[in-house]
């Protein structure tokens, strides 16, 4: 029999699909399914290539001049950004109906290392925690200005998660409004913490560490699991253990270890189903509510293994072909092999 299961954070109801389930080592990337060969390609991230991009940001360099090579992270505004900082920011209604405003915002990329192919599961965890003080410190950088209300860091790595430059680069975007999907689940966090004066976060954590089945990393600071109710197979979590909404007042150890589980988490998915396509997503309070009781930061890596179709289109509701216990049991066993450190 199917399941339904709802996240509680969200609201969402996924169906896990027993009946279908597949045994996790059927979602292994097959050999065949080889990335496109970048090799030959132009790649404007990599060193020398400097102005070929519009001028940085920030970097983390060692005395070299600005947008020449050197830098072991790199922040340049997007070419294609989808918002940019001109504009007004003033909300009309076209025909006084349909809300409208000029696309403002900001829209960064982060180039994660000098190297071409060498993704967050693959380099040396000191990369891994330069690249998320980068993250930082844009992020404390552009809260200052108040006309952006929230801010969102994600990595799309793969074709199937909406890239196809194979240099591994994260994004970051921050938008003049809250958007909907974090405007919701702030608001059911709030509405949790009316009703019983607990974070949902922090409860959610505890509990998944009383079940114990779906959890699949620990580190001082945080807790990696497969939630409860996972949208795809591998879906993954890593939460503070300690409550702190904001992502920008996380301290440098704090963060160091951050970076040792999420390149952890992602070293597991890397060897256990061959480097799957996957986004992860930094979940941070609205700029305007970092303070309060009730909204835990966290992470959310989403492997991209199947494809949603019209009933998820149609309802919201997710069909997972995995049982997220079964994932986690996979995931704990599978083991990372240490040679292929680059
Ligand atoms: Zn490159
Ligand atoms: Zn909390």
């Amino acid at each position: 029999m199917p399941i339904l299961r709802q996240d509680v954070s969200t609201k969402e109801w996924v169906i896990i699909a027993t009946e279908r389930a597949k045994r996790p080592a059927q979602f292994v990337r097959p050999e065949s399914d080889r990335r496109a060969e970048a090799e030959t390609k132009f790649c404007p991230f990599c060193p020398g290539n400097e102005d070929k991009t519009p001028p940085e940001v920030l970097a983390y360099r060692k005395d070299t001049p600005p947008n020449s090579e050197g830098w072991w992270v790199r922040v340049i505004p997007n070419k294609f950004a989808a918002l940019t900082p001109q504009g007004s920011l003033h909300r009309r209604h076209d025909l006084d109906f349909f809300p409208a405003m000029d696309s403002v915002g900001v829209h960064e990329v982060i180039v994660e290392s000098p190297a071409h192919d060498l993704p967050i599961a693959l380099m040396e965890e000191k990369q891994a925690a330069e690249i998320l003080f980068a993250y930082r410190e844009r992020f404390r950088k552009l809260r200052e200005d108040s006309a952006w209300k929230a801010i969102i860091i994600f990595e799309n790595h793969g074709e199937r998660a909406g890239t196809s430059l194979l240099h591994p680069h994260s994004q970051l975007v921050a938008t003049p409004m809250v958007p909907r999907d974090i405007r919701l689940r702030f608001e059911v966090a709030q509405e949790y913490y009316d009703d019983t004066g607990n974070c949902i976060y922090c409860v959610m954590l505890q509990k998944e560490l009383e079940a114990k089945a779906r959890i699949v990393g620990e580190s001082y600071y945080f807790v990696a699991f497969h939630p409860f109710a996972s949208r795809s197979p591998f879906e993954t979590w890593i939460l503070p253990r300690h409550h702190n909404s904001s992502f920008g007042s996380v301290e440098d150890d704090e963060l160091r270890d951050f970076a040792a589980i999420l390149r952890q988490q992602l070293r597991k998915l890397y060897f256990a189903l061959n480097d799957p396509d996957y986004n992860f997503i930094i979940h941070a309070a609205p700029l305007e509510d970092e303070d309060k009781d009730y909204y835990l930061w966290h992470v959310q890596i989403l492997p991209r293994l199947t494809t949603i179709a019209g009933f998820e289109l149609g309802s919201g509701i997710y069909i997972n072909a995995a049982l997220p216990e079964a994932t986690a049991a996979f995931i704990r066993e599978a083991r990372v092999d240490a040679k292929c450190l680059i």
